[in-house]
C-alpha cells in the first residue's frame, strides 16, 4: 500500500503524518486530480486509529488507542467509499455502585426503555432523576442536530451558532462551567458524575473550570452525527485506517512510511518539506503543506524554538487487556451486559473532583477514576482464534495527567501504581479479582498493555501524549477571529498561507472524525 521513495521531485500538496486526518486529506485531494505525497515517521499509516495484536502469541486485534467512532460524518464516509461498519452497542453505561453495603449499578440500556428508568428509580429513589436526565439529553440532542451539519461547512459564526441553540442550552454549554448545569439539573452523585465524564476524556480539568474546556469536550462528545452515538468499528479502528488507506492510494496518493519530517521550509508560494528514512535524507517541494502533526510539533518543523510552556499535556492512562473471561460483578448483573457499553469506575461527580484536586496538587489519585469497556461483545472478529469466552477489554482512565510521570527515574514505578489503582477500583465492584480473568502472553506474562501520557507521546509523537494533539476549539469562529481566506474560513491555517492544519489540531479536528482532513482539503481547493 505504500511506496518506497517519492516519484516526483514536486507535489501539489505534501501531507505531512499519515494518520487518518492526513490520508482523509490525500483521498479527497488525488481524487480532484493533485499530485499528493503523504509522508509518515512510523512503519504503517494511522496514527492513533491502528488496530494491533499487541500480545504475543494471541492474534487478538486491539484498537491499541482510538476505539469508538462518532463524529465522523456519514456523509464523509460515504464520500470516501469507507468499507466500514460501526455497529451500536446494546448497553450505553453501566455504573457499578456500592451503596449501604449493597451492590448495584446504574444501567442505562440503547435505547433507552423502561428498564433504564427502572434502573434510575432503584439507585436514586425517586422518578425525578431519570425525567432530569431525559430532558437534558433531549435538549442537547436539538442542539446537536443542528450543530453536526455545520461540520462539513465552512465555521459558523459564533452568532450563527448561537442561533442554533435554545438559550438554557447555550448558557448550560457554552457560557457557564458545566458544572453548573450539572449540578443544578440533577442530584444524585453518580448520575452526575456519568453525565460529567464527557467533559473529561483526555481533558484535564475540573468541572467548574473557567477556562470552559470541560465545556467543550463535552459538546464534540456529544453532538457527532447530530446523536452523539459512541460505535465499535467493525473490524477493530485499524479497519477505518485501512479503508482510508486504500481510498487515498487507489485515487493516485503516494504513502511513504518509515518518512521522518525533519524540516518544513515555508515561503509565499509553497514549501519545500524534508525527511529522514533508511536510505537518507530527501527533499520535495509543494505547492501546499498539510500538517496531520500537532500545531505545536508543526511549528518546530517550521523552525521555531522549543517552547514547552505551549506544549500540550495528555492526562490519561489507557490500558488493554486480553481475558479468558469477563469477571463477574458483586451486584449479580450479567457481565456481558455490564461491559458491553460504557462500564464508568469510581467516577461520581464528588470522585472525579477530588481526584482532579489530587493530580492538579501533584499526587496519583487515591482512588482513579475511569471507564472500561469490552469492544469483543459487539464485534467478536476482533478476537480472532481465541476461545470462546475470551474478550478485549479496555480501560481509559482520567485524570493521570503527564506530569505525574514527568520524573523518568520514577516514571515506571508511579505508572505501576497508577495501573495498580486502576485495576483495584475496578476490584471494588467484582466478584473475582479482574487479574483472576486476565489471560497469559507466549512468554508466560499477562495481557496487559498500558499507556502513560508519555508512552503515547513516544509512540505517536502526540505532544505530551495529548490525545487530541492540544485542548480542543469550539466548533465556530470566536467573533474576533478573522475570515478572510479559505484557511481562516475552514478553521485550518496557519501563519503560512500554503501550509495548513489538517489533523487533530485543526478547528473541529478532534478525535476521529477526519474533520481535519476534509477541512484542509476543502481549504485547498477553494484556492484553485
Ligand atoms: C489512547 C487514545 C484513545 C483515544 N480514543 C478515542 C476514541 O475512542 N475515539 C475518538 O474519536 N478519538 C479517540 N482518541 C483521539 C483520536 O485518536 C485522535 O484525535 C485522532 O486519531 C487524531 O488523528 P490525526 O490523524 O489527526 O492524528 P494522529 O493520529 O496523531 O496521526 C498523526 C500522524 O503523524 C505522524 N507523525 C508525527 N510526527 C511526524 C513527523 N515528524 N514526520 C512524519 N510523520 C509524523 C504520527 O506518527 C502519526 O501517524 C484517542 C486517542 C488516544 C491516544
Amino acid at each position: 500500500m505504500s511506496t518506497s521513495r517519492a516519484a516526483r521531485p514536486h507535489y501539489d500538496v505534501v501531507v505531512v503524518g499519515g494518520g487518518h486526518n492526513g490520508l482523509v486529506s490525500a483521498a479527497l485531494l488525488a481524487r480532484r486530480g493533485l499530485s499528493v505525497l503523504v509522508l509518515e515517521r512510523l512503519d504503517h499509516v494511522g496514527g492513533a486509529a491502528v488496530s494491533a495484536a499487541a500480545f504475543p502469541g494471541h492474534d487478538v486485534r486491539l484498537s491499541r488507542y482510538s476505539y469508538l467512532v462518532s463524529l465522523m460524518p456519514r456523509e464523509l464516509m460515504a464520500e470516501l467509499d469507507l468499507d466500514v461498519s460501526l455497529r451500536s452497542r446494546r448497553t450505553a453505561s453501566f455504573t457499578p455502585t456500592l451503596r449501604d453495603g449493597w451492590a448495584g449499578g446504574l444501567h442505562v440500556h440503547r435505547p433507552e426503555d423502561h428498564r433504564t428508568e427502572t434502573s434510575f428509580a432503584d439507585l436514586t429513589g425517586t422518578e425525578a432523576e431519570y425525567r432530569a436526565w431525559h430532558a437534558f439529553y433531549s435538549d442537547v440532542e436539538r442542539f446537536a442536530a443542528r450543530l453536526a451539519p455545520t461540520f462539513l461547512q465552512p465555521l459558523p459564526t459564533e452568532a450563527e451558532a448561537r442561533a442554533l441553540a435554545d438559550e438554557q442550552v447555550w448558557t448550560d454549554l457554552v457560557r457557564r462551567p458545566l458544572g453548573e448545569a450539572v449540578e443544578r439539573r440533577f442530584s444524585d452523585d453518580t448520575v452526575r458524575g456519568v453525565v460529567a465524564t464527557d467533559a473529561l476524556i483526555g481533558t484535564f480539568a475540573s468541572l467548574h473550570d473557567p477556562s470552559l474546556v470541560q465545556n467543550r469536550c463535552f459538546l464534540y462528545h456529544l453532538v457527532g452525527n447530530g446523536t452523539g452515538e459512541w460505535r465499535v468499528p467493525v473490524g477493530g479502528m485499524g479497519a477505518v485506517t485501512d479503508s482510508l488507506a486504500r481510498t487515498a492510494t487507489a485515487a493516485g496518493a503516494e504513502l511513504l512510511t518509515g518518512a521522518g519530517v525533519c524540516a518544513v521550509r515555508a515561503d509565499a508560494d509553497g514549501a519545500e518539506v524534508t525527511w529522514d528514512d533508511a536510505g537518507g535524507r530527501h527533499s520535495v517541494t509543494a505547492g501546499h503543506v498539510l500538517s496531520g502533526v500537532a500545531p505545536w510539533v508543526l511549528g518546530l518543523l517550521l523552525g521555531g524554538e522549543q517552547d514547552d510552556t505551549t506544549k500540550p499535556a495528555g492526562s490519561q492512562l489507557k490500558i488493554n487487556f486480553l481475558l479468558e473471561r469477563l469477571p463477574r460483578l458483586r451486584s449479580g448483573v450479567d457481565p456481558t451486559e455490564a461491559f458491553a457499553g460504557t462500564l464508568h469506575v469510581a467516577e461520581d461527580l464528588s470522585q472525579l473532583e477530588t481526584a482532579y484536586r489530587q493530580a492538579a496538587s501533584g499526587v496519583l489519585p487515591d482512588v482513579l477514576p475511569g471507564e472500561v469497556y469490552c469492544h469483543s461483545l459487539t464485534d467478536p472478529s476482533i478476537l480472532g482464534a481465541a476461545p470462546h469466552g475470551w474478550h478485549t477489554l479496555t480501560y481509559f482512565g482520567l485524570h493521570t495527567p503527564a506530569a505525574l510521570f514527568a520524573d523518568p527515574s520514577t516514571r515506571e514505578q508511579v505508572k505501576a501504581e497508577a495501573v495498580r489503582r486502576a485495576i483495584a477500583a475496578l476490584d471494588e465492584h467484582l466478584e473475582e479479582p479482574l487479574m483472576s480473568c486476565v489471560a497469559t502472553d507466549a512468554h508466560g506474562r499477562p495481557c496487559l498493555e498500558a499507556k502513560i501520557p508519555q508512552d503515547i507521546e513516544a509512540d505517536l509523537a502526540m505532544p505530551g501524549g495529548h490525545i487530541f494533539h492540544g485542548d480542543l476549539d469550539w466548533p465556530w469562529a470566536s467573533g474576533r477571529a478573522r475570515l478572510e481566506t479559505p484557511a481562516q474560513q475552514w478553521g485550518v491555517q496557519t501563519s503560512w498561507d500554503r501550509v495548513l492544519l489538517c489533523g487533530s489540531g485543526a478547528r473541529r479536528g478532534g478525535a476521529v472524525s477526519g474533520l481535519g482532513g476534509h477541512n484542509a482539503a476543502q481549504a485547498v481547493l477553494a484556492t484553485l
